[in-house]
């Protein structure tokens, strides 16, 4: 595939169009995507960095305080624009990859696709879910614990963007 091509079709479209095209590469590309000793290597390594941050929220009680808010009927921020807009096709794949079973989850037409009964389905998740800090989470955190929770934030994205190149660099072979 072209760069061009990737980029024009893995970003575009809602989540139901995103998840076609990441289910259309798994099929075409799938074994030979698991065997590629540098993308094992990388989903490796963002696994080990999804358990450190996991570790980072439950130290803060994140999960408390969001199913807190997620409960109340205007609360929760996983919105169907999150869905559409900031998921794209590669970041299926990889979440494909990494064993997750992929599928649209929610269809109320309020919320993100993929958030199941017990929260976000996917384990590498978009730039801007990984990077959003909403007023409850800083009003209840000290300046360290967002610290922390930034510097473990970033180095996900980090390895999910080098993992994104790599499967942009196969796809182009
Ligand atoms: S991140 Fe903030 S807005 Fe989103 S569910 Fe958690 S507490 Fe609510
Ligand atoms: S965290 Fe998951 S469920 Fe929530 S908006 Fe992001 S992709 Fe959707």
């Amino acid at each position: 595939m072209k760069y061009q091509k990737i980029i024009a079709t893995c970003f575009c479209g809602d989540a139901a169009a995103k998840l076609k095209l990441a289910e259309g590469l798994a099929e075409s590309y799938g074994k030979d995507l698991e065997q590629n000793d540098s993308i094992k290597d990388g989903l490796a390594k963002a696994r080990i960095l999804v358990s450190t941050l996991d570790a980072q929220m439950a130290d803060m009680d994140m999960g408390r305080i969001c199913s807190g808010c997620a409960a109340r009927v205007d609360g929760g921020c996983c919105s169907t624009y999150m869905g559409n807009e900031n998921n794209d096709a590669l970041l299926l794949l990889m979440n494909h990859l990494a064993g997750v079973e992929v599928s649209l989850v929610c269809d109320n037409g309020v919320e993100c696709s993929f958030l199941g009964k017990k929260g976000c389905i996917l384990l590498l998740k978009p730039i801007f879910c990984l990077n959003y800090l909403c007023k409850q989470i800083r009003a209840r955190a000290s300046a360290e614990e967002i610290i922390l929770l930034e510097q473990k934030s970033g180095a996900l994205l980090t390895a999910q963007y080098q993992l994104e190149q790599l499967l942009i660099g196969f796809l182009q072979r």
